[in-house]
C-alpha cells in the first residue's frame, strides 16, 4: 500500500496546477512549480542510492528550498530531519550522529558551521548540499554540492510507495532535560493531524495561511506547511519573525489564517496598533505551544475584529495537535478545547488513576490515538518512560470541566513549590497580563533557603508604558492569595524566547540565580 505525504502536493498539482502555493518575498510559486522542483530534488536523492528510510537533515529557514527538500525527501521515500538554523555546530553534530544522517542540506551562510559539525559528528564524509553562495566556507572542501545541482536532477514522477507507519520525519525536542531526543512521526500520523486540525477550522483553497512558525518545529511543519499542502491553500513564507515585516506580508497577501505561539499574536497586534494596519481578511488565528493569556486574546480580537482567536494544545510527540477549539461558539475562556477526532485524553493522579471532572481535580494530561509518535529514535527506554499501553504522558498538569473542555494549569516542571504550597505560574501570569502596562510576563521559582522556592516575575512593558516593580507586585497582591504573589518583580527589555517564540523560563531562572534577570 502506498501512503506517501508527498502525494498531497501531486494531488494539488493535478487539480490546480497554476494556483499559487508559496509566497516568498516577491516570488510566487505555483503547485506545478513546487511539484516540479521537489520531483527533481527527489530524482537527485534517488540517484545517490540512499536506502529507503535514510535520513536527510535539512537546516534551512522557511523558504522554497526547505519545502523542495522536505517534499523531495518524502517523495524519494527518505526521512526528513528538520534542524533549527540557529543551532551551534556541536548541537548539529549531535542530531546528525544521533539520526545517522546520510546527507545535510544547509544554507551557504551556515556552511562553515556545517563543515565543523560533520567533523564533530565523526562523519567527515557526510555529503553537504548548500543553498546560495558558500559564504565564508571553503568551497573546495570534499563532498559539497550546490543546491542548484539538485534542481537539475531527472524528476522522480511517482512518490515512492511508503507504508502509512513508515517514518516521514524525525523532529528533535528542544531538550530541557538531557540531550534532545528525536521524535519519529509517520506519514499516517502527519496526514491525519493536518487533515483533522485543518477541517476543524474549515481550511480550504481560498484561505491564505501565514507561515510565521518555523518549519523545523512540529507546529510549523504540520499545522502550517502540511495543512497548506493538504488543502491546497497558499502559504506566506516568513524566514525570520520580525513583527512589522510579518504584518506587512500578511496584509500584502491577504492572509486569512494565522497559526502562532502567543508571543507572535501579542507582537503582531502591537505592531498593528502602532502602525495602524488592519488585516481585514484575517478570519482565524490558532494559538498553541504555550498558554494564551486571556487579556492578550481579547486585545488581538479587538485589534482585528473580523478574526476569532482559537486555542489548541499539542507537542512534538503528538505530531502537533491533541486538542483544539473549533469556533467562537465552541470555546471557553482559558480552555484548550476538546480532543481532536480519534484522540482520547484523560487526567490522571500520581498513581495513574483517572480523575473525575472538575477544576479541583488537577492531574497530568495523558492522551492516546493516531497522533502518538512512533517513539524516540533508537531510544526504546526513553520511549517506554513516556508511552505506556499506548498512552503518552505529557508532563502537563490540567483538568477537564463538567462539559468536557480541557484546561492546562501549567507544566509539571514549571510548578513553583513555596513553603509546601503549589503555585501554578500561569495563574499569576494571567493577573500580570491584566496590568495595563504589562506586555509580556513570566513567573518562575527561584531557590530559597527558607521556603525551598520563592515566586519571582519578569515582565516586559508595553512601549511607552511606565510602572515600577513595587506597583506591579502590589497589583498582583490584591488579586491572589498571599503565598502566590511574586516577592520580586524584574522589569526587563524583553523576555528570552526560543526560536519558535516560546518564553524560556529556564533562561530566566538561570539569570535570576546569577543575579542578572
Ligand atoms: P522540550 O520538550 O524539548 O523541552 P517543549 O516542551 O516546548 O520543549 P514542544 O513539543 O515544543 O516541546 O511543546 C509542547 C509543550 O508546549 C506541551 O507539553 C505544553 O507544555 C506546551 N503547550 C502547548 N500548547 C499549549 C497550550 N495551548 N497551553 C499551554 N501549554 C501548551
Amino acid at each position: 500500500m502506498s501512503f506517501n505525504l508527498a502525494t498531497m502536493l501531486v494531488e494539488s498539482r493535478i487539480a490546480r496546477p497554476q494556483a499559487p502555493l508559496l509566497y516568498c518575498g516577491d516570488t510566487t510559486l505555483t503547485n506545478e512549480e513546487v511539484d516540479r522542483a521537489s520531483a527533481r530534488v527527489a530524482g537527485w536523492l534517488a540517484a545517490q542510492g540512499f536506502e529507503r528510510g535514510s535520513r536527510v537533515a535539512v537546516q534551512l529557514p522557511n523558504g522554497p528550498e526547505f519545502v523542495h527538500s522536505y517534499l523531495g525527501a518524502l517523495r524519494a521515500g527518505l526521512v526528513t530531519v528538520p534542524l533549527n538554523p540557529l543551532l551551534r555546530p556541536g548541537e548539529v553534530a549531535h542530531q546528525l550522529s544521533d539520526s545517522g544522517a546520510s546527507l545535510l542540506i544547509t544554507s551557504g551562510d551556515g556552511l562553515e558551521g556545517a563543515l565543523a559539525a560533520r567533523v564533530e559528528a565523526g562523519l567527515p564524509q557526510l555529503p553537504i548540499v548548500y543553498v546560495g553562495a558558500a559564504g565564508a566556507a571553503d568551497e573546495n572542501a570534499e563532498r559539497l554540492v550546490a543546491f542548484d545541482e539538485l534542481l537539475a536532477g531527472e524528476p522522480l514522477e511517482r512518490p515512492e510507495p511508503t507504508a502509512p507507519q513508515d517514518t516521514a520525519v524525525i523532529i528533535y525536542t528542544s531538550g530541557t532535560t538531557g540531550r534532545p531526543k528525536g521524535a519519529e512521526l509517520t506519514h499516517f500520523q502527519l496526514y491525519m493531524n493536518c487533515t483533522i486540525a485543518g477541517e476543524r477550522v474549515g481550511i480550504g483553497p481560498d484561505d491564505v495561511i501565514l507561515g510565521a512558525l518555523p518549519f523545523f518545529h512540529v507546529f510549523g511543519l504540520s499545522s502550517v506547511l502540511n495543512t497548506a499542502l493538504r488543502f491546497g491553500s497558499p502559504v506566506v513564507l516568513i524566514p525570520r519573525f520580525e513583527p512589522s515585516a510579518v504584518l506587512a506580508e500578511a496584509a500584502r497577501h491577504a492572509v486569512s489564517v494565522f497559526f502562532g505561539v502567543p508571543t507572535m499574536f501579542i507582537a503582531v497586534r502591537q505592531a498593528a496598533a502602532a502602525e495602524r494596519i488592519d488585516l481585514p481578511t484575517l478570519r482565524c488565528g490558532i494559538s498553541g505551544g504555550a498558554p494564551m493569556p486571556g487579556r492578550s486574546l481579547e486585545d488581538f480580537e479587538g485589534q482585528f475584529p473580523a478574526a476569532v482567536l482559537l486555542e489548541g494544545y499539542g507537542s512534538t510527540e503528538s505530531a502537533s495537535v491533541v486538542t483544539a477549539s473549533r469556533s467562537r461558539q465552541d470555546r471557553r475562556a482559558g480552555s484548550i478545547g476538546k480532543p481532536i477526532w480519534g484522540v482520547e485524553v484523560r487526567i490522571v493522579d500520581e498513581s495513574g488513576e483517572e480523575l473525575p471532572a472538575g477544576a479541583a481535580n488537577v492531574g497530568e494530561l495523558h492522551f492516546r490515538g493516531h497522533n502518538v509518535m512512533k517513539g524516540y529514535f533508537r531510544q526504546p527506554e526513553k520511549t517506554a518512560e513516556v508511552i505506556r499501553d499506548g498512552w503518552f504522558g505529557t508532563g502537563d498538569l490540567g483538568y477537564r470541566d463538567e462539559d468536557g473542555y480541557l484546561f492546562i494549569v501549567d507544566r509539571k516542571k514549571d510548578l513553583v513549590i513555596r513553603g509546601g504550597y503549589n503555585i501554578y505560574p500561569r495563574e499569576v501570569e494571567e493577573v500580570l497580563y491584566a496590568h495595563p502596562a504589562v506586555l509580556e510576563a513570566a513567573v518562575f521559582g527561584e531557590p530559597d533557603e527558607r521556603l525551598g522556592e520563592e515566586v519571582v516575575a519578569a515582565v516586559a512593558l508595553r512601549p511607552g508604558a511606565q510602572a515600577t516593580p513595587d506597583e506591579i507586585r502590589e497589583f498582583v497582591k490584591d488579586s491572589v492569595a498571599a503565598y502566590k504573589y511574586p516577592r520580586r518583580v524584574h522589569i526587563v527589555e524583553s523576555l528570552p524566547k526560543s526560536p519558535n517564540g516560546k518564553i524560556l523560563k529556564r533562561v530566566l531562572r538561570q539569570a535570576a540565580a546569577d543575579g542578572a534577570a
